[in-house]
């Protein structure tokens, strides 16, 4: 499997909110203590750097995840129902992060 790289995560950012039409100012990849992503109210979309030990495949679950979050702040119906449409095997990526996840 091909190494993640800073870069990839970038590209992958880039990739999903042309798809979802949403815009981030700015992406930043740093040790973050029990979140796989956030993103800040100033713009600031900061992903985990524990991801870069990850598929690139579970990497853009996590992008898409959190940038879905700009359109619909919870985890409800519509939201699901979108992580399926673009994602369907989203499920199976949920499950490695949570199983593969340091706590
Ligand atoms: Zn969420």
């Amino acid at each position: 499997m091909s190494k993640i790289t800073h870069e990839k995560i970038l590209k992958i950012c880039e990739k999903w909110q042309r798809e979802l039409k949403v815009n981030v100012r700015r992406v930043q990849i740093r040790e973050m203590k029990n979140k796989w992503g956030s993103y800040s109210s100033n713009g600031i979309f900061t992903l985990n750097k524990e991801l870069l030990r990850f598929p690139i495949r579970c990497v853009e679950y996590v992008v898409l995840h959190e940038l879905l979050h700009r359109i619909i702040p919870n985890h409800g119906r519509t939201f699901e129902t979108l992580l399926y449409a673009y994602m369907p095997e989203w499920e199976k990526l949920h499950k490695c992060l949570e199983n593969n996840g340091r706590k």
